[in-house]
This record gives structure tokens, sequence and C-alpha cells, in this order.
């Protein structure tokens, strides 16, 4: 049964065009399509068919569910783990899954290289090198151990990578320091690697702002859902939302100046209004934060959300519409309406979020419709 009350509409098309635009830009090297967290919202089994279809060499993904997906779609595509496993992880993946395993600890190498040697089938791993993200991985000063990886049995180096922490910034000093430091290393490790082995470093912003020629794969996630992917750097245009969250007026009133509206009181009509209320809220993943702050569109027209997001309703001021609103007439939470456009990236903005926890809850908490 189809919901009535919001429509999440993801475009397939648009996801594919916007990864042929970036595989023109990253020509010849290889795409990683990044589709955690269930495609950053948008929906994993749906769309991993179109990811490969658009020429994905690989769909990167976090958990074994995820990759279990992709294998049961029986897509010709390689996958690889974007953080570090946990042993039962492997097992698994070796077992059933084929998943590139992310290796940042000798712990962890050693743990692949039993597994692999038990085997006889050498497991395949990229070499995850700490250039300044700080989270995990090897320090790119631990050279000595990373010999001592390179050389363990039961492995397959097919890679090595580094993640940028800042490359959506404003400046990029930061980021061409993390790339002079892994090609330097990468340069050291030149007789410990295999002659193909894929070096990766290229998240979205990096893709889209930095040549990627020294890179033989990228790893592109934001930038393939449409979403922006550095406040201080537009998008090529050509890259375009692939999500938008639609709505309808649920109930119009007169509402007297000087009235408050919602939990909390906290809004208070300064005139005599025309109060709209929409059938959705946090609920639906639309917010709470968005309180007195979210913009939606309604015959074309921005207005305003007034007083608290609630769990199943929200409240806008619909009063300097020229045209009647009227009950079950649509409204554009995310997306375009007449002329105006509201993107992920503007309600983002507005609480100091980013787009794609919006993605997020708005994919996790309402069916989506594919078109
Ligand atoms: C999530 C992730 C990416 C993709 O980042 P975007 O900014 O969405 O392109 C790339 N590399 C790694 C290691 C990641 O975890």
């Amino acid at each position: 049964m189809s919901q009535h009350h919001i429509e999440v509409k993801v475009s397939a098309q648009t996801f594919a065009d916007n990864i042929l635009h970036i595989r023109e830009y990253i020509s010849p090297s290889q795409i990683c399509v990044v589709m955690k967290a269930n495609a950053y919202g948008h929906g994993l089994k749906a769309l991993a068919p179109t990811a490969v279809k658009a020429g994905a060499n690989y769909i990167g993904i976090c958990t074994n569910p995820e990759a279990a997906t992709i294998r049961d779609l029986g897509l010709d595509v390689k996958i690889m783990r974007l953080r570090m496993g946990f042993p039962e992880e492997f097992e698994e993946s070796i077992d059933s899954l084929d998943i590139e395993e992310q290796v940042g600890s000798l712990e962890a190498a050693d743990y692949l290289s039993a597994a692999g040697s038990k085997r006889n089938q050498p497991i395949p791993v990229h070499l995850n090198i700490d250039t300044g993200m700080g989270r995990s991985g090897f320090f790119s000063s631990q050279i000595e151990t990373i010999k001592q990886v390179c050389c363990l049995p039961g492995l397959n180096i097919v890679g090595i990578m580094t993640h940028f922490a800042t490359a959506d910034g404003k400046e990029l000093t930061f980021t061409q320091k993390q790339i002079e430091d892994f090609y330097c290393l990468r340069q050291a490790l030149n007789n410990y690697l295999p002659d193909k082995v894929l070096t990766h470093t290229h998240n979205s912003a990096a893709t889209v702002r930095l040549t990627s020629k020294c890179n033989s794969l990228v790893r592109v996630g934001a930038a393939c859902y449409g979403v922006r992917t550095s406040q201080d750097f537009a998008n090529p245009p050509e890259l375009k939302p692939v999500m938008s969250i639609k709505t309808k007026v649920a109930q119009v009133r007169k509402v007297a100046a000087g009235k408050t509206i919602g939990y909390g009181s906290l809004f208070t009509t300064k005139r005599d209004s025309l109060i709209a209320s929409l059938p959705v809220g946090f609920g639906e993943g639309y917010p709470r934060a968005l309180f007195n702050k979210g913009i939606v569109l309604i015959n074309g027209y921005r207005c305003p959300v007034v007083g608290r997001v609630s769990l199943n309703i929200t409240t806008v001021d619909v009063t300097d519409i020229p045209e009647e609103v009227k009950w079950g007439d649509e409204v554009v939470l995310v997306g375009s309406q007449g002329k105006e456009e509201i993107i992920f990236e503007e309600l983002a903005d507005k609480f100091q979020s980013v787009h794609t926890e919006i993605n997020l809850m708005a994919g996790f908490m309402n069916q989506i419709t594919y078109i």
C-alpha cells in the first residue's frame, strides 16, 4: 500500500547520469561508487544495478548485509569495504561475499593473512594510510610495519589508499599536504607493492575540485547523488540531485494575531495569518531542528516553517501567497516547484548539518518511489 501523505522520489536516471559525468572527469581512472548507509538513504538494492550499468567498477559499502544485497542481485562488480572489518565479518566475506577488505593495522593484516593462507586463497585487501584524517589506518610514518604487511603470505594487496579530512574546505593546503605524504610513502613502497596496485585518495570533493590523474581509482559518494561536495565550491551544474520530497497541505486555518503555534508555543503570530499544517514531521525524517527555520514551497512560493516541527505535523505560514491555498495542495519540502528550488544543502545549512543526514532520514523513514 502506498503512502499518500509524503512522496520521496529517487531518479535512477539522474543517478546514472551523475555517475557518467563523473566518469568523464576522471577517465581513465576507475570509479568506486560509494553506496554505504543504504546508498546515503537513496536505496542500495534499487540503485546498485543502475550504478553497475553506469560503469561502476566497485561499489563501496561498510557492512556485510550491504554486500549480501549486492551479491544477491548477481551484479558483476567488485565490492570494497570502506572501514576496517571485524573477524566475524571477514570470515563471512571470505566464505560468500568476496569483499575487498580495508586493512589498517598489523593485527587485522595478520588475521587475514592467516585466513588466506589456511584456505590457500589470498584475500584481496586495500592498505589504509592515515595522512591526516586521524580516524583509522596505518600512520604514514609506520613504513616498516607497512612493508611487513606487504610481505605477509595469504594477502593480495590490490589497493593502497588514504582519505582526505578537508577536501571540502575553503582552502586545500592540508589536502595537498596529505597528497604529498601519501605519494611519498607510495613511492617508498614501490618495491613492496604489486605493479597493478590501485592507488586511491579522492572522495567527491577532491574529485570535483582537483585533478585525479595520480589516482587509478576514485571513491565517490555525495557527487553521485547530486548533493553538494563543498560549501566553498559549487558542483558542476550537470550533477543533479537524485532525491526529492513532497507532501500535501493537510489543513489551512486563519489564525488571529498574537496566537501561539505548536509545542512549547515557540512562535507567536505577529499579524492575522494563514497557517497551513503539513502531515509530516521528524517521524518522516523532516529535521526537528528546522523549527522556526525551515522553508517549504507551495504554489511556487517559499513559505517559512513556524513553531516546532512535531513528530508527524509541521506548520507553515502561507499568509503571503496571493492565491488561495487549499487542502491537498502540493508542498515541496526538497526539490523544485515553479521557479523556486529548495536543495538539501540549504536546509542542512540552517541547522549546521549536512545534506546526507536529511537524505538518510527521509530514505529510512519512508517508502521511496523510483522513477
Ligand atoms: C564515505 C567514503 C567516501 C565517499 O565520500 P563522499 O564525500 O561522499 O564522496 C570515500 N572514501 C571513504 C573511505 C569513505 O568512507
